[in-house]
């Protein structure tokens, strides 16, 4: 089912990443600029994640013994700057995710570079380390992203969804690792409703909304492919998800043959095999198009 799997490491059947995107309130901040701060309910939800949920996921990554990667905008790193010393002293990788979670299409490439240098820096000062990966917001990869991204010595990529297993991105004589996800992946359609944020779904029961999860991670497992959940910690740390998750992953850490890690090892060890001529990933090169396809 899969052209050419990765040799995973330890005879590992599969490799998994699960990424939280902490974007807290910087959502409601960047969609209602003028009155966010009247919107009380929904900054409560949203806050929820670095108040309540992040405790409860440390826990269990600290009980399982596992290292994982959150991916938070700069301006969250500022917000909670103990929250994010909390997930590094844990030993989990913090990466970047934009400063107000803006939307990169449709900005000049001064003001998404400021935006991406913006990140860096919070993460920097915050974290105390330079950051190794980027998810742009929304998945919104521009047609700037990839050399921005290589300008500033970013390793990986994670927004984009050409694949079930690492591949390399490459122009220009640059290469970056992609490892991707996709949309079944997502928490938001299963489980977010945020009507100040127009989004508006039907909520499901954690186990049916899991269910599409632990179905792709079973897929991935059979054909050695690459499990990359992108969850949020308002939406899938609450109480009655997360109890199912905690449940789930212990049983894939007793497995002993799924490799669960953090991305930057993940991009690092695909670097590797293909540096020393061990494995060769596919290579997606940029751009797809530089002007619009009109015939
Ligand atoms: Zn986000």
């Amino acid at each position: 089912m899969i052209r050419n799997p990765p040799p995973w490491p330890n005879n590992c059947k599969c490799a998994v990443s699960i990424t939280f995107d902490m974007d807290a309130d910087s959502l409601i901040h960047l969609e209602h600029p003028s009155d966010s701060y009247r919107r009380v309910s929904t900054i409560s939800m949203l806050r929820y994640g670095p108040e309540i949920a992040i405790e409860r996921i440390l826990n269990t990554y600290e009980r399982l013994g596992l290292q994982q990667t959150f991916f938070i905008p700069g301006w969250c790193v500022r917000q909670y700057p103990d929250v994010v010393r909390r997930i590094v002293s844990g030993g989990h990788e913090v990466a970047h995710h934009g400063y107000l979670h803006e939307n990169p299409i449709g900005l000049e490439p001064a003001a998404q570079a400021d935006i991406i240098d913006r990140g860096i820096d919070a993460i920097t000062d915050v974290a105390g380390v330079r950051p190794r990966g980027y998810r742009a917001p929304l998945y919104n990869f521009s047609d700037h992203t990839f050399d921005l991204l290589v300008e500033r010595g970013f390793e990986y990529d994670a927004s984009l969804m050409g694949d079930d297993i690492p591949y390399l991105l490459s122009s220009n004589q640059h290469e970056l690792v992609e490892l991707p996800s996709h949309w079944g992946c997502d928490d938001w359609p299963p489980f977010a409703h945020v009507p100040d944020l127009k989004y508006e779904m039907p909520v499901r029961a954690p186990s049916a909304g899991l269910q599409g999860f632990f179905e792709e991670f079973d897929a991935v497992y059979q054909w050695g492919g690459l499990f990359v959940p992108v969850w949020h910690p308002f939406v899938t740390g609450r109480l009655g998800r997360w109890s199912q998750v905690d449940r789930w992953l212990a049983s894939i850490v007793e497995r002993e043959d799924v490799w669960i890690t953090t991305m930057a090892n993940i991009a690092e060890y695909i670097r590797l095999l293909h540096r020393q001529g061990k494995y060769e990933p596919r290579i997606d090169t940029l751009p797809y198009y530089s002007r619009p396809v009109t015939d």
